[in-house]
């Protein structure tokens, strides 16, 4: 069974986030001047053969992504985190932000040196307003010793769009524009921020830099499974009896996750389906909590691993309810830029409706498929392609669920 292990939360509840001094001398900023002592294309091969992936949901591999910056040529060029933590049942980012403000400024610096930039943006949550205090003070303790002369970092507030979280959304939003996706590609490592090369991570991939950098690539790569080495942090909710938070190596199992660190369900109640990486996830039944919380072991099982949330639900509740909740979500928060996004969730929450009241009939399911799949494969952004995963996916291992609510 794998063991808990923090990389990310190495210092969590050991420092004063307020006091660089207690973050220096857990050896922070080490990894910083060490990155600064390697020639470019060193430290960016180092944290590609590391194999870090975004931790954000998507899983790009996080070296490969800097190279394409580094490669592009241009007088500027930036470096933004993602903290616009949306998801639902997410709070990983908010731990690491609120708890070690210096992980993320060092990971973002080291960044910076490796793609030759010398602006940052942290984008943080409009949720969570307490954090800008936490970050502008780590900021400026980071800049008086010296550890930030070329490279300077503002942080912005998001404004409660869950679309902001989405990388080109969130670069519009920073250049004062209304928060929409634009067309990809061109990707930000080639055109972002302003029509400049720009490297956005998320505050998770930027956490793993200074560990990485520090005990280099190949202790990183051999923790957990190997096409997605490390540990990722997940968020426990829903029907669970420890509701909390977790780091672990990425070989732990989902049913580890919800029985050996969750602690089970409570009451003595039967599992009936968890829902992995937030309301886009999948909902995975029994038979497939087995999988290895890796990237691609999860993609093979039809899900994603998200943005590491972990939403489990006993056997009393009703599957086809909660996924309506869910598609009502995901009309509000639809930006409206792309019509498969603005018709199609509108449409899914109205077809679910009807199912859940028990007027829905089978030729609504077949209807409500084909349109997730549609959807699935023509939305603009990650918001509308990812939205349909909780319809499909509870059709496909709740089918009976839905059937019981047929007229
Ligand atoms: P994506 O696969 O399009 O891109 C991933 C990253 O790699 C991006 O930074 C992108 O710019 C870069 N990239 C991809 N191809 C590239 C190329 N050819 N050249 C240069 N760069 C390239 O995914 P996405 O749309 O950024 O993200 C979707 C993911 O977001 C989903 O998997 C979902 O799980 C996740 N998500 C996370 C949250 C959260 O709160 N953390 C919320 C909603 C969705």
């Amino acid at each position: 069974m794998a063991e808990e292990m923090r990389i990310v939360l190495r210092n969590y509840g050991k420092i004063d986030p307020l006091k660089i001094d207690d973050y220096i001398a857990q050896g922070g900023y080490k990894a910083l001047e060490k990155a600064r002592s390697m020639d470019r294309e060193t430290l960016i091969e180092e944290v590609k053969k590391s194999k870090l992936r975004g931790r954000g949901g998507a899983g790009f591999n996080c070296g490969q992504k800097w190279s394409f910056a580094y490669q592009a040529q241009a007088d500027q060029k930036y470096v933004v985190c993602n903290a616009d933590e949306g998801e639902p049942g997410t709070y990983k980012d908010r731990l690491i932000m609120e708890n070690d403000p210096h992980t993320l400024i060092e990971g973002m610096a080291i960044c910076a040196y490796a793609i030759g930039a010398t602006k940052g943006y942290i984008y943080c949550r409009g949720e969570y307003p307490h954090l800008v205090g936490i970050l502008n003070t780590a900021i400026s303790q980071a800049k008086e010793k010296g550890f930030l002369k070329d490279f300077d970092i503002e942080v912005r507030s998001g404004a409660g769009a869950y679309v902001c979280g989405e990388e080109t959304a969130l670069i519009e939003s920073i250049e004062g524009k209304r928060g929409e996706p634009r067309f990809k590609p061109p990707y930000p490592p080639s055109e972002g921020l302003w029509g400049k090369p720009t490297i956005v991570n998320n505050v998770e991939t930027f956490a793993n830099i200074p560990v990485i950098v520090e005990k280099g690539a190949d202790w990183y790569a051999s923790i957990g499974v190997p096409s997605y080495p490390g540990t990722k942090v997940f968020t426990l909710t829903g029907d669970i009896n420890n509701k909390t938070f977790f780091e672990v190596p990425t070989n732990t199992t989902i049913r580890e996750l919800i029985y050996k660190y969750g602690g089970g369900i409570p009451g003595g109640k039967k599992f009936k389906a968890v829902q992995i990486g937030g309301t886009s996830g999948a909902f995975i039944p029994e038979e497939l909590l087995d999988t290895p919380v890796a990237f691609d072991n999860m993609a093979a099982i039809g899900a994603t691993l998200g943005s590491g949330a972990v939403f489990v639900l006993d056997e009393t509740r009703d599957i086809v309810d909660v996924v309506t909740r869910i598609a009502k979500f995901f009309e509000h928060e639809s930006c409206g830029k792309c019509a498969p996004c603005r018709e199609g969730t509108a449409r899914m929450y109205e077809i679910m409706s009807k199912i859940n009241s028990g007027k829905g009939t089978t030729k609504d399911i077949e209807t409500i498929s084909r349109l997730g799949r549609v959807m699935s494969c023509s939305c603009l952004c990650g918001l509308g392609q990812a939205a349909p995963a909780p319809v499909l996916t509870t059709i496909q291992h709740f089918k009976a669920d839905y059937h019981a609510k047929l007229v």
